[in-house]
């Protein structure tokens, strides 16, 4: 009599993409082997990991081209300065490789100091102008700036889309992204009670409207306050997602993976 073996949980296990990670960021770095090995040991397969400022441009081509990472080049709000925005000028030569996945991280902070929101608006509208010219798909940072954002998107026609990162916000707000071709980042955020109105969004958007990520070492997971957060997290997310829906993690994570690679058009 032959035994067929019960499935193993690691042949059931499915492939996750982290959408947004800061892998060359000091807090991961001297330990990226670790954690690369620590996600894919959990399933996570693909890895996003988009610029801060311009200091990180030609190591993070260097990355990917040992790790094989997606990657963003472009200067984060919180790392607006006339210096950066000067680097910015400089961007364009190397945004335009096809080893370039999309351009960011960019967007709009306007929970820091309001003397910052003027440069944070020319860098954001710069990159926003490069991507679009690129054809490149923008990697977004928001808080309490959606609607600027969207305004900004709409006045320079921008078509290609990206990722509305981090999303937390109502139905209405992550719909006006994605009427604009945009993908929602869903991570941490929703594995906390008291998010409750982005709880209750994510349950009701498109699947091929959103992607997962981990906003790795930002954003830990609830239950892991005060740790460095890490891809390997990823699955977590998933779950999360999956129990709010209502829905099957293994047909959410294919789903989810797909759109992700698409949106950068590469082939799986
Ligand atoms: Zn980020």
């Amino acid at each position: 009599m032959s035994i067929v073996p019960p499935l193993q949980a690691a042949d059931m296990r499915p492939v996750l993409f982290d959408s947004h990670c800061h892998l060359d960021l000091p807090e991961l770095l001297p330990e990226l082997e670790l954690h690369l090995a620590k996600a894919k040991a959990v399933g996570v397969e693909g890895f996003l990991v988009p610029a801060v400022q311009s200091s990180a441009w030609l190591p993070l081509l260097e990355l990917k081209q040992r790790y094989g990472f997606y990657i963003a080049l472009g200067i984060h709000p919180w790392w607006a300065s006339q210096t950066q925005l000067d680097a910015l000028e400089g961007l364009e030569a190397l945004a335009a490789l096809p080893e370039v996945n999309a351009i960011g991280e960019t967007g709009l902070d306007f929970a820091l100091d309001a003397q910052s929101f003027a440069l944070q608006q020319q860098c954001f509208e710069f990159q926003l102008q490069l991507a679009g010219k690129l054809k490149k798909p923008v990697i977004l940072h928001h808080r309490k700036s959606q609607n600027e954002l969207l305004q900004i998107i709409k006045q320079q026609q921008f078509t290609q889309g990206g990722i509305l990162h981090a999303f937390s916000g109502s139905f209405q707000q992550g719909m006006a992204f994605i009427d604009l071709g945009f993908k929602l980042g869903i991570g941490g955020t929703i594995t906390y009670e008291r998010a409750e109105k982005t709880r209750n969004a994510v349950k009701q958007f498109p699947l091929t409207a959103l992607v997962l990520e981990t906003d790795s070492p930002s954003m830990p997971l609830n239950g892991f306050q005060g740790e460095i957060n890490t891809p390997a997290q990823l699955p977590l997310v998933l779950k999360e997602l999956a129990e709010l829906r209502d829905e099957n993690q293994q047909q959410i994570a294919q789903v989810l993976y797909n759109n992700t690679v698409q949106l950068f058009q590469y082939q799986l």
